[in-house]
């Protein structure tokens, strides 16, 4: 009988802490095996940028009745960039990637992201995205909640001060004003808010493969990845 060589389409899960390289590695992932990639922090982040425009924060303080009663107006999806190949945010029809990567989103996202009917709004739209499988998502409770039957799961971690330093060159290479010490403060309180909310909080699931790579490169990363897929989708090296 001849052997079935075409490889068994996965789920792949990466979860973890804020700024730990999760959407470098999900990317890279995804393009190397030709899968779709979708950046779960990018459809919380685009809820954010929408409270801010039509001012539902008073200072930190949210306006959560009024953010419930126009959950039906905010409409998140994704668009591919021919030019990079890779999915951008859109929020109402508006590309809004540049926009939802700032500090101003990065401080209060994590308060629109503990909300459950925000939470079982994206979960519902991340798990329409996963049906046809051939998906990596990264994100909070990807493993846990979103498809806790995935097929592989990751959790990465790195300390707060290596991930504070990627981010603040990140961010200054891209010409964006950064503080180390208000990057640090942030990715803290974050990791803090998502650890302790009630609904779907960040968590390492069971079954994930637990990575700290906060001493390793991105290419090593990413050949550690690779093998992990591999080994899943039964692909002999
Ligand atoms: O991944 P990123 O840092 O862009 O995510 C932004 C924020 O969105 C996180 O700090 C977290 O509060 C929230 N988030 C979440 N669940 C996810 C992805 C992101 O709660 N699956």
């Amino acid at each position: 009988m001849k052997e079935n060589i075409e490889p068994r389409k996965i789920v792949i899960a990466i979860d973890g802490y804020a700024s730990c390289g999760k959407s470098t590695m999900a990317k890279e992932l995804a393009r190397n095996i030709g899968y779709i990639y979708i950046d779960s922090g990018a459809m919380y982040r685009a809820v954010t940028l929408y409270c801010l425009r039509h001012n539902l924060f008073e200072g930190e303080r949210l306006l959560v009745d009024e953010l419930q009663r126009r959950m039906d107006e905010i409409e998140v999806s994704f668009a591919l960039n021919p030019a990079t190949g890779r999915p951008e945010t859109i929020l109402n029809g508006e590309n809004v990637e540049q926009d939802i990567r700032g500090m101003a989103v990065s401080q209060r996202v994590s308060i629109v992201a503990a909300i459950g009917f925000v939470r079982r709004k994206l979960v519902a739209l991340q798990q329409a995205l996963g049906r046809e499988k051939g998906i990596v998502m990264d994100g909070r409770d990807i493993g846990t909640a979103v498809f806790p039957d995935a097929e592989l799961k990751i959790f990465l971690t790195a300390s707060p001060e290596v991930r504070a330093r990627r981010r603040v060159d990140e961010m200054t290479a891209k010409g964006q004003d950064a503080s180390y010490e208000e990057v640090l403060h942030n990715v803290k309180e974050r990791d803090h808010i998502d650890e302790t909310r009630a609904v779907d909080p960040l968590r390492r699931a069971d079954d994930a493969l637990l990575l700290d790579n906060s001493a390793m490169t991105i290419a090593e990363q990413n050949e550690w990845l690779m093998k992990q897929y591999r080994r899943v989708a039964g692909i002999r090296e």
